[in-house]
Order: structure tokens, then C-alpha cells, then sequence
């Protein structure tokens, strides 16, 4: 088909430009090791303002540990993570390796929010309390301002009239629309989505990637995500890359990696789960 054909649909837009701002998201040289086992190294990319990005590959390789390494639940053994080019763990103070504040990475983390498999919604609370605790106690929020904000994207997500529901009350696909709602709750930077739908019931998963395909068209929130859906994946991304073995081992537009894959790693992979 010619550019000009009217049947081929218009280009997403185009990806964020990677060259003239300050990377949202910088890995350089990381490391991540739990005991003898190295399941990061040398692992250097960056991600654009409003890029989203899709990690792919087999199980063990390390996707997971790279969204926990940005949200600050797994330890940095090496190298560094910036955040709008400000170090988040670590950072090369007199050619050392030094920590960085405990407050200021409380302060990019702000920035940051993430949605797992499991929810992890506080269970002791309700719907709404789950929405506007971290609006409140970590950002200092209004009360009132928070509700008001909860209360639409409750609404968004599908829910409005489940935010005095409790947690233990709702389906695996209610629970996961909330907790969606609480990672926007705080309008963040970065959201990162560690395999969101893998623990839902095959007729839910459309719905809940229906929300995250409206906050992607809707917001220019940047994104990491991992997940075995593909057609999502192809769908929302601007950048797949390819793992295994905790290093990239191929990356580049989903149409390309999705449709001719170079590497004989990814098309076997892609072959095993397409
Ligand atoms: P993926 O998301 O690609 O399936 P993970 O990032 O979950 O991969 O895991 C990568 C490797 O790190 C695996 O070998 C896993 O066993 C190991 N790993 C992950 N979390 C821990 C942990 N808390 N303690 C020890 N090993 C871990």
C-alpha cells in the first residue's frame, strides 16, 4: 500500500522524541544481583517523557525486577536509575558510589506509581480510603480535594458506586480497576504496570485493558509495562524490548518486533506465545 492509501490507519503518533529532553527514566550499568544470581547486568536504557515501553520475554528474565528496581521495592546492587535525570538510589560522588537521601527518593517516588498482578490493595480499608491515602499523607492533599478526585476516577474505571465497598468484597477485575484508580489517584509521571492482567479471569482482562488503553490515549503519562498480552502490548506501546537472561537482546517498534522479529531468540518466544 502507497502512504496515501485510505485503508492503511493512521501511524500512532509518533514516539516521543529520545534526544532533546532529559530522559523520565535512565538505567545505566544496572545491576541487579539476589545473592550469587545476577539477573540484571550492564543494563543501560532510557525512556522518553510519555513513552511507553513494553518488557517482554520469558519468565526468570527479569522484567519484573526492573519495574520493583524504578518503584524502589528491590535494592540496587549496581550501576544507577535516574529520574528526570536526578538519581534515585545511588549516585558517583568523588568517583564513589554513594547512596543518595532518603528523602529525596521519597520524593521522586512520588512520581511514580505502579499497578501488580495481586492488587495489593490495603485490606483493612475501604475502596475510597485506598484512593486518597497516599493524595493525603504523602502529597498533603486537601481531604476534600482527594475525595472529589477518587470519586472521578472511580468513575472512569467503571465504579462509581463502590468507594465505601471493601476490598475483600470486590471481584479480581473490580479490585484491579481500583487499584488502576489508585495509582492515577496521585497524577503520576511513571506508571508501571507489572503484569496486570495475569491474575484476572479471561472475561474481565478486556476490560481492564480497555481503562489502561483510554489512560494511555488519554494521558501522557509514561509507561513501563510488562505483560503477556500481546495485542495490548502492540496496541499502547511506543517501544518493545525483548529480554533474556536479564539483557536486551532486541528492541525497536512493537509492528516491527511483533510482525519480523531479527533476533532467533524473540521469534522463538514470540512463536511460543502468539
Ligand atoms: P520476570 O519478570 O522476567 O519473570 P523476575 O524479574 O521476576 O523475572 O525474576 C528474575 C530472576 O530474579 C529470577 O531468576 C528470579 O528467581 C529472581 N528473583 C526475583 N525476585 C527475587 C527475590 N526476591 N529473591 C531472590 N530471587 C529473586
Amino acid at each position: 500500500p502507497t502512504p496515501t492509501d485510505p485503508t492503511v490507519p493512521a501511524p500512532r503518533e509518533a514516539a516521543p522524541s529520545s534526544s532533546a529532553e532529559t530522559p523520565v527514566i535512565e538505567f545505566t550499568d544496572v545491576e541487579k544481583r539476589f545473592g550469587d544470581n545476577v539477573v540484571l547486568k550492564d543494563l543501560n536504557f532510557t525512556v522518553s517523557r510519555g513513552e511507553r515501553v513494553t518488557l517482554i520475554g520469558p519468565s526468570g528474565s527479569g522484567k519484573t525486577t526492573i519495574l520493583r528496581l524504578v518503584m524502589t521495592l528491590e535494592e540496587l546492587t549496581g550501576g544507577y536509575i535516574f529520574i528526570d535525570g536526578e538519581p534515585l538510589t545511588h549516585e558517583e560522588r568523588n568517583g564513589k558510589r554513594v547512596p543518595v537521601s532518603k528523602k529525596r527518593q521519597k520524593a521522586l517516588r512520588t512520581r511514580i506509581g505502579m499497578v501488580f498482578q495481586q492488587f495489593n490493595l490495603f485490606p483493612n480499608m475501604t475502596v475510597l480510603e485506598n484512593i486518597i491515602e497516599a493524595p493525603i499523607h504523602v502529597l498533603g492533599r486537601p481531604k476534600k480535594d482527594a475525595i472529589e478526585h477518587a470519586h472521578s476516577l472511580l468513575e472512569q474505571v467503571g465504579l462509581p458506586d463502590k468507594a465505601d465497598a471493601h476490598p475483600t468484597s470486590l471481584s479480581g477485575g473490580q479490585q484491579q480497576r481500583v487499584a488502576i484508580a489508585r495509582a492515577l489517584a496521585m497524577d503520576p509521571e511513571i506508571l508501571l504496570l507489572d503484569e496486570v492482567t495475569s491474575a484476572l479471569d479471561p472475561e474481565v482482562v478486556g476490560d481492564v485493558l480497555n481503562i489502561l488503553r483510554e489512560v494511555a490515549d488519554t494521558t501522557n503519562v509514561t509507561m513501563l509495562i510488562v505483560t503477556h498480552e500481546m495485542g495490548f502490548a502492540r496496541d499502547v506501546s511506543h517501544k518493545v524490548m525483548m529480554f533474556d537472561g536479564g539483557r536486551v537482546v532486541e528492541e525497536g517498534h512493537p509492528d516491527k518486533i511483533f510482525t519480523n522479529p531479527e533476533h532467533e531468540r524473540t521469534q522463538k518466544f514470540l512463536g511460543a506465545v502468539l
